[in-house]
């Protein structure tokens, strides 16, 4: 008799963290004599599910080195559960067990994701043949469409699959990944005017999924957005074309096969995501910087605790502190000969400064030999933003586009810059500080949306989350072979006349071919997937569209869940059977990715808490148990009274 199941629905790297804790916890909680049963839905193979299967081109590379890339627990894992350590990636590809894609991986190799895949798939093997005997794994290969509750309170869970099958369970996780979404309205308005006027326009979507056969030999396209998308894209319409590299280092030459089109890009930005960085700093890195000034004392203080926080007066300037502190406390401790004074002297100034003007830089200029080593945010996050205007002329943007590149590529392997690497650190700490605050439900719907969700997450992409360096040397290449044009800032893309026109200042490029190259924004208000979207109609999901200030609409962004992750209703309660995990969940930790070995990763110990809870909570009582649950707080109105408090 089984006495406990649990439904996950996906079975990519977040479902396998999750099986693996269930089975480490089943050793030492909850009663040995009870059945668990596992059931794991999703139509990809599970371990890698979608985003990492090996059915795609093995010409796409993963974003961290395979040293840094983890599935296993390790002492640093600062969680209730047992540690069972396991191979990284990179120990994995050295022993026994790798498969023959992956022999000729080196720690410091950017692993292709088909090899991330087989590492996956060998780890999920791996899970599932050494769980305790009371505890069994059942992989569904198909979609789940539709989740009930029946009972008191949802207590009796019914998940039906595309095909017809009925799965019961108990408890149900949600670890569904980027959930497939509609078009967002402005995408929708290119894509049918295109279709209209004869155009191809390739909407946000994973480049691996993508249609590129429109995009032809030769032929402008206009391409928005530069980040990870970008850089897939144009490594699938170069070498992926049969266009080929020569050279080293970052003096590489690009042949052309003659089958590219003309890659005209630009962004908000104007520039890629910085590159990975290429030195560590620390023999052990031993988890996400702790905060001195994004603290939970501090953050819980203001407002007394309990009122709504202004994010643009309370939390971000305590982000921007945090960081301008870390960099300068690395400066002073690895480089004081570039300094003046002492690092305390410089904190305490910055903790009076006034974040939002320039006097945050200006107090730290006063300690530095070399203004180069401010720290200035605004600077950081729009870099062109002082160099290009709008009547900068198209061959400067080029030259000034191409510089940065080749500069970020030098500095970034340079560990005389190693306060990047305490900027680096730190946003991990900060990005697990705001997603506390999200599941605290201390964060307006709109503050979350456009700022946690929206900005923040953007900067930490473009600063944390950059491709390999060989990427941005390619892309370099790409430039000199005349493959890649860089169009600059603000890049605005219309159809006028029959034609796409990418507009950057008064710099314009007309094609007949378009890319948004990014992944969709999240946002739960134009989700696709069944199963989500009929949550979300009946109220037993939480979505909002939010309007900014000035009235435009900013979405709904992600799913929300507490801080146990369990999934937040439309009316703030909180659902004591569904959980929700990854990166459609607002603050969900460790939704960006793998976790580096012996970092402590925030995303292990929420797998672990989660399995710790569903092993133990109650389930015997379950369709008679009526739990009455604490709604989850939400914030309606900003309190003023606390708004500028500190
Ligand atoms: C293109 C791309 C590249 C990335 N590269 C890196 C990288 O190099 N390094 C890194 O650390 N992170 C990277 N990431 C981040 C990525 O989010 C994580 O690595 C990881 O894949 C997240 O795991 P997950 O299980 O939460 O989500 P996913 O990997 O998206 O898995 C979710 C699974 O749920 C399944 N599913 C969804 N809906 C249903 C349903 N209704 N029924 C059944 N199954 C369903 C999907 O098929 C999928 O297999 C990348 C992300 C993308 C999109």
């Amino acid at each position: 008799m089984t006495d406990r199941r649990i439904v996950v629905v996906g079975a990519g790297p977040r479902a396998l963290g999750l099986v693996e804790r269930i089975g480490a916890n089943a050793r030492v909680v909850g009663s040995p004599r009870e059945r668990v049963e596992v059931h794991v839905v999703d139509p990809h193979p599970p371990g890698g599910g979608r985003i990492w299967r090996s059915a795609q081109s093995p010409l796409l590379w993963m974003n961290s080195e395979a040293q840094d890339v983890t599935v296993f627990t390790d002492a640093s894992v600062t969680c209730d559960g047992p540690v069972v350590p396991g191979p990284s990636l990179a120990e994995w590809a050295a022993g026994p067990d790798a498969s023959a894609a992956a022999a000729a991986l080196s720690a410091h190799d950017f692993a292709p994701r088909v090899v991330q895949a087989d590492y996956l798939e060998w780890a999920w093997r791996r899970v599932v043949s050494t769980l305790p005997e009371h505890v069994t794994v059942h992989a569904h290969a198909d979609r789940a469409v539709e989740l009930h509750g029946t009972g008191a309170e949802g207590g009796h869970q019914q998940v039906t699959l595309a095909r017809g099958a009925v799965l019961e369970g108990d408890l149900v996780v949600l670890a569904q990944g980027y959930l497939d979404q509609a078009h967002a309205p402005n995408e929708q308005r290119l894509l049918d005017d295109a279709a209209s006027r004869g155009l191809t326009y390739v909407p946000p979507g994973h480049t691996a999924d993508l249609e590129l056969e429109g995009l032809r030999a030769g032929e402008p396209v206009v391409v928005r957005g530069m980040g990870l998308a970008f850089i897939d894209l144009v490594v699938l319409l170069g070498e992926g074309r049969g266009g080929t590299f020569t050279g080293e280092g970052t003096q590489l030459t690009y042949h052309p096969s003659g089958r590219e089109p003309v890659l005209h890009v630009g962004s908000r930005r104007g520039v890629p995501y910085h590159a990975k960085l290429g030195y560590e700093v620390r023999a052990a890195a031993s988890g996400p910087a702790p905060m001195r000034h994004l603290t939970r004392e501090r953050l819980t203080a203001l407002g007394a605790g309990t009122a709504a926080l202004d994010y643009r007066t309370q939390v971000w300037p305590l982000v921007v502190l945090e960081l301008a502190v870390a960099h300068y406390r690395r400066l002073f401790e690895a480089h004081p000969e570039r300094t003046r004074g002492t690092f305390e002297a410089l904190e305490r100034a910055l903790v009076t400064a006034d974040v939002t003007s320039g006097e945050l830089t200006a107090v730290a200029l006063t300690h530095l030999a070399d203004p180069e080593d401010v720290f200035d945010i605004e600077r950081i996050d729009r870099p062109l933003r002082a160099v290009i205007d709008h009547t900068t002329r198209p061959t400067d943007v080029e030259r000034v586009v191409a510089e940065h590149i080749r500069l970020d590529v030098v500095r970034r392997a340079d560990a005389s810059r190693s306060s990047d690497r305490a900027v680096f650190d730190t946003l991990l700490g900060v990005y697990a500080a705001l997603a506390e605050l999200v599941v605290s439900g201390r964060l307006l719907d709109e503050d979350r949306v456009r700022h946690v969700e929206g900005h923040f997450h953007g900067l930490f992409s473009f600063l944390a989350s950059g491709p390999p360096p060989r990427r941005l040397a390619e892309l370099l290449a790409l430039h000199r072979a005349g493959v890649v044009r860089f169009l600059g800032p603000d890049l605005e893309l219309t159809i006028e006349e029959g034609a796409f026109v990418g507009r950057s200042g008064d710099r314009v490029v007309r094609a007949r071919a378009a890319v948004d190259a990014r992944l969709p924004r999240p946002d739960s208000a134009l989700v696709t997937d069944p199963l989500v979207a009929g949550l979300l109609a009946a109220g037993e999901l939480r979505s909002r569209p939010v309007m900014a200030a000035d009235g435009t609409a900013i979405g709904a962004g992600q799913l929300v869940a507490d801080a146990r992750a369990r999934a937040v209703r439309a009316d703030g309660t909180v659902h004591p059977r569904r959980y929700l995990l990854g990166p459609a969940v607002s603050g969900s930790a460790g939704a960006g990715g793998f976790s580096r070995p012996r970092f402590n990763g925030p995303g292990f110990r929420q797998n672990d808490a989660v399995a710790r809870d569903l092993l133990t909570v109650a389930v015997s009582d379950r369709a008679t148990a009526r739990l009455r649950l604490a709604p989850h707080p939400v914030p309606t109105t900003r309190d003023k009274d606390h708004r500028h408090a500190s």
